[in-house]
């Protein structure tokens, strides 16, 4: 069988079936933020919603019980796709900010008191940074920060004076949103170890762009959306060890996560179903699983080469755009997104004019306002890649920001 190319994979897109207002063809760069779906996502879901929807775990009927099934293969599917030692270790939550407060507000205030310290990045998203103040606060813990080195990674060289004996947690991101950084998963995993600590992983732009085996990386809670996984929103799993999840409290009661309830208590049901309190989004998790089978079936050597040559190439052209500066490391280190400013230019004015050629990337301080500080600018314009782009659409966007320079009369 031929191996694919973006061509191929475009055409399983809807979205770029028809052009866009204004009669020009979507260049989508903001891959970053959410990504689109397939076919056979859409689908999936349809066809759950149109022909056998009912709700799960909760009757007998024939139909129920083939909805049952289809949640419980999606289940399956997720756990292949993470290589997790068992289903019932992969939770399904509303999304990763949703995974990351459980974590902090169940796991949090029964493995971290006063005087503990959860390690984290310069480099994290709000979703995992927030839930952790809060809990620092809640608990009166201290959060300490990895620094990143020069060339915007993280400085394993000072694991030894940050990551000590008083850290519980140590929570990354697998890979930054805006520097598009790859971090070193397996060592921080092994540094948090060492001290009895825990990893977690904040995998919402990690999941998308290479593979990931929480058993090898020896991770202990790993977590992403659907959204961005060319997967529905409102859906994102919580991976966790099963023995963390034994004695981890619920977060959410009602429904479902009981064994048996009484009056004035009840008793909790086995993970998985402990931490699926009411009524989950049936036919999300039902679209997760066939966004994991398109990746499956697409296979990561496609996605990983095809991405590392879009980084390579929107990195060099880029780069030749007068006053340009690119936020992060050298390409060969990171996935396929690009940060920048241009000087002289607003990053909303870039955003407004490329858009205006039919190009979607985004501008802003992209949930990171910290890692933006340290970078020293307000806002940057993000262009963030897929597997459905091309390096004719860089090519597109070069053109873009060279008529934008003209436009804000810098040239
Ligand atoms: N972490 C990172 C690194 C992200 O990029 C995002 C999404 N921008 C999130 C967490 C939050 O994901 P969600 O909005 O799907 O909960």
């Amino acid at each position: 069988v031929d191996s694919p190319t973006a061509t191929d994979v475009r055409s399983d897109f809807p979205i770029f079936e028809e052009p866009l207002e204004g009669g020009k063809p979507l260049i989508y760069l903001d891959n970053g933020a959410t990504a689109q779906k397939p076919r056979v996502v859409i689908e999936a879901m349809t066809e759950c919603l149109s022909r056998y929807y009912a709700n799960v775990h909760r009757s007998k009927s024939r139909l129920a019980m083939r909805v049952t099934e289809a949640v419980e293969a999606a289940r399956e599917k997720v756990r292949g796709f993470i290589n997790a030692d068992d289903a019932s270790e992969i939770i399904f939550t509303s999304g990763t900010t949703m995974s990351i407060n459980a974590v902090a507000q169940a796991w949090g205030p029964a493995n971290i008191e006063e005087g503990d310290v959860i390690v984290l990045t310069e480099m994290e998203h709000h979703a995992n940074l927030v839930p952790w103040q809060m809990l620092a606060r809640e608990v009166g813990a201290e959060l300490k920060f990895l620094p990143l080195t020069d060339d915007w990674q993280i400085d394993l060289d000072r694991i030894p004076e940050v990551v000590t004996e008083r850290t519980k947690l140590i929570a990354v991101t697998g890979l930054s949103n805006v520097l598009g950084t790859v971090n070193p998963v397996a060592d921080l995993a092994k540094a948090a170890h060492a001290m009895d600590a825990k990893i977690l992983v904040d995998g919402a732009q990690w999941a998308p762009h290479e593979p990931v085996d929480v058993r090898e990386l020896d991770l202990d809670f790993y977590i992403f959306s659907g959204h961005k996984l060319y997967g529905p929103s409102g859906i994102g799993v919580l991976y966790a060890k099963r023995e963390i999840l034994d004695e981890m409290p619920p977060f959410l009661g009602g429904g479902n996560m009981i064994d048996r309830v009484y009056l004035d208590h009840f008793t909790e049901a086995e993970p998985p179903a402990k931490f699926e309190a009411g009524t989950p989004p049936i036919a999300e998790i039902i679209g997760l699983g066939a966004a994991v089978d398109y990746i499956r079936n697409l296979g990561w050597e496609f996605i990983t080469a095809h991405e590392a040559r879009l980084s390579q190439v929107a990195h060099a052209k880029l780069s030749a755009v007068p006053g340009i500066t690119i936020y992060g490391p050298a390409p060969e280190h990171k996935a396929a997104i690009c940060s920048f400013t241009i000087e002289g230019a607003a990053a909303e004015d870039i955003n407004f004019l490329v858009d205006r050629k039919g190009i979607a990337v985004r501008h802003g301080h992209h949930c990171t306002m910290p890692l933006h500080d340290k970078l020293g600018v307000s806002a940057t314009t993000r262009a963030s890649f897929g597997i459905y782009n091309t390096e004719e659409e860089v090519d597109a966007l070069v053109e873009a920001l060279l008529a934008a320079r003209k436009r804000l009369k810098l040239d």
